[in-house]
């Protein structure tokens, strides 16, 4: 199996490029981002309670969004050539309960690639993105920066985790959205 990460903060780019990979290496994409937005629009009692923290840019507690990966990866485990994890781990404690997970089902994370674009541009790209994609939390600037607090407090210390483990990768993430998946597409190359 052809198991990735994209990580990097919001607006950087990994539901497009998870779109883009999907299609090229046939994968299956699991964004927390959008599965969340699904339980919420259905009103189920994990989309009600993942809305209060969703609407005010603050992660969704670990137990909610780890129950809700654990169920999609025993669905799917057996019938994919591999996944693409978008949004997720965000937080150590997702991280560690992952690679339970996974070991469980004799599954390995191949590599993570991590997307670098700086404050200003992301708050410019979301911004950007709320005049059309109908997200209330991309539409208000403070929001939006308190999406980028909560990811350099809690989620950019994931990339050291999984750097202990020598399987990140850095990846500029400010030119375009062909030249930003080449560069993925070359990293991804070099797995065995
Ligand atoms: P973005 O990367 O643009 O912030 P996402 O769709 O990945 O968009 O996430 C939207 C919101 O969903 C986050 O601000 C957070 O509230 C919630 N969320 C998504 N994934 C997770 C996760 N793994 N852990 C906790 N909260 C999450």
């Amino acid at each position: 199996m052809l198991n990735i990460i994209l990580f990097g903060p919001p607006g950087s780019g990994k539901g497009t490029q998870a779109e883009n990979l999907v299609e090229k290496y046939n994968l299956k994409h699991i964004s927390t981002g959008d599965l969340l937005r699904e339980e919420k629009a259905k009103e189920t009692p994990l989309g009600l309670e993942a809305k209060k923290f969703m609407d005010q840019g603050l992660l969704v507690p670990d137990e909610v969004v780890i129950g809700m990966i654990s169920s999609k990866l025993d669905e799917q485990a057996d019938k994919v050539k591999g996944f693409i994890f978008d949004g997720f781990p965000r937080t150590v404690d997702q991280a560690e309960a992952l690679d339970k997970l996974l070991d469980f089902k004799e599954i390995t994370i191949a590599q993570v690639l991590a997307l670098n674009v700086s404050e200003e541009e992301l708050v410019k790209r979301i911004l950007n993105r709320g005049k059309t994609s109908g997200r209330a939390d991309d539409m208000d600037e403070a929001t939006i920066r308190q999406r980028v607090t909560e990811y350099e407090n809690k989620t950019a210390p994931v990339a050291d985790y999984y750097g202990k483990q020598n399987k990140l990768i850095r990846i500029p993430g400010e030119g375009s959205i062909e030249l930003t998946f080449n560069l993925l597409v070359d990293k991804i190359s070099t797995i065995k």
